[in-house]
């Protein structure tokens, strides 16, 4: 064989392409993780039942191939948002719902928008499959001008509500505004929708060009078993079931999501402490006269201030600071629109005190 050379085999649209950097997962204990915008609680008992009862004695069904469109938990979730079981479909994290998505509605002609800053994996996921990935700024105060999306002249169309960097959440009549004017796909990206009270998912009962994508990471507390689910007319669910995997879910993912979706006795309370944590740190902010987006979500994106200066330098010496404490939060260092800023994951109440108490106390000169 002559020389081989790597580099000439890549397929064109991922040669040049940078993967997408998650948050970090960092190794040993002792750390107050404020950073992935996970639940700070363990999930819903009825999960781990579920999994243990899976499993059984001596694992004997992990021979076997589980479910291939994950039925129980598309029941479950269906039920769960007052749906037929046929508007449904489940996914190995919402990320691969949102992966999937991409690949059965854009190509090199087919092209991908979204409103900016939105999350970032969607120019990852549009590149790796050749199609073009258009920009639509927000305006003023998140303001958002339907006319320029629905002449953006792309053929899917990404939403994410609440919004992803900054937390900040849009009602339901938005969503029909776009569905009813946008000429292709649009996806309405959930995931921090628990923590909002508003979902759009019986929208897809009436629009034929919507999917509603949520997760079990953030609002259940299951971001470690990769579980996402898709909401759409059975029409589109069709076209979801031809690309994925043949077992998108293994048993126990599918057997915890079924089990922890529908209880609302476990996971409303915990939910209503974050959103109450979540009011009271916007307070704290404002008690320190830093800004930040009023949030929708299990997270806030706020914007430090040091001798009344606020920007990029502020933002990261904080950063920094907490990490040095072992308190871990999210920058986004080099892209310029957020780097004045720091997400971070609202936490249980004590781990929000600690937040706070180094926070103030960084304000202060350390
Ligand atoms: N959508 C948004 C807006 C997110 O922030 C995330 C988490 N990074 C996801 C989807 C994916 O979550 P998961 O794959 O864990 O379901």
């Amino acid at each position: 064989m002559a020389k081989f050379n790597l580099a000439k085999k890549i397929s064109a649209s991922v040669s040049k392409l940078s993967g997408y950097v998650p948050g970090e997962q960092p190794e040993g204990g002792g750390w107050v993780k404020l950073n992935t915008n996970e639940f700070p609680y363990p999930p819903s008992p009825k999960a781990a039942r579920a999994v243990l009862a899976e499993l059984g004695k001596d694992a004997a069904r992990l021979r076997l191939y589980p479910s291939p469109d994950s039925r129980g938990l598309r029941a479950a979730a269906a039920k769960y948002y007052g749906l037929k079981p046929e508007f449904a479909f489940a996914a190995n994290g919402s990320d691969d719902a949102l992966n999937l998505i991409i690949r059965a509605f854009a190509d090199g002609e087919k092209s991908v928008a979204t409103l900016e800053p939105s999350y970032s994996l969607y120019p990852v996921l549009s590149k790796m499959q050749g199609a073009k990935f258009v920009r639509i700024p927000f305006g003023k105060n998140l303001s958002i001008d339907v006319s320029k999306i629905a002449s953006s002249g792309a053929n899917l169309f990404f939403f994410t509500n609440p919004n992803a960097p900054t937390g900040f959440g849009f009602g339901r009549e938005i969503v029909e505004e776009i569905a009813s004017r946008f000429d292709g796909i649009v996806v309405v990206d959930e995931a921090y929708a628990p923590f909002s009270g508003a979902t759009a998912a019986k929208l897809v009962e009436k629009f034929k060009n919507l999917i509603v994508v949520g997760t079990s990471s953030k609002g259940w507390g299951l971001a470690g078993m990769r579980i996402g689910w898709a909401f759409a007319d059975p029409s589109i669910i069709e076209v979801l079931d031809r690309v994925r995997d043949s077992y998108n879910l293994d048993r126990l993912a599918q057997a915890a999501g079924a089990a922890a979706i529908g209880d609302e006795k476990y996971y409303a309370p915990l939910r209503a402490e974050i959103v109450s944590e979540r009011e009271k740190v916007q307070e704290f902010f404002d008690s320190l006269g830093w800004r930040y987006f009023k949030s929708s979500s299990n997270f806030v994106f706020f914007k430090p201030s040091k001798n009344g200066k606020f920007g990029a330098r502020a933002a990261a010496d904080l950063f920094a600071y907490l990490k040095s404490k072992k308190i871990l939060l999210r920058y986004f260092a080099s892209d310029k629109s957020v780097s004045d800023g720091i997400r971070m994951t609202v936490g249980t109440p004590a781990q929000m005190e600690i937040f706070k108490k180094a926070a103030l106390k960084w304000s202060k000169g350390k």
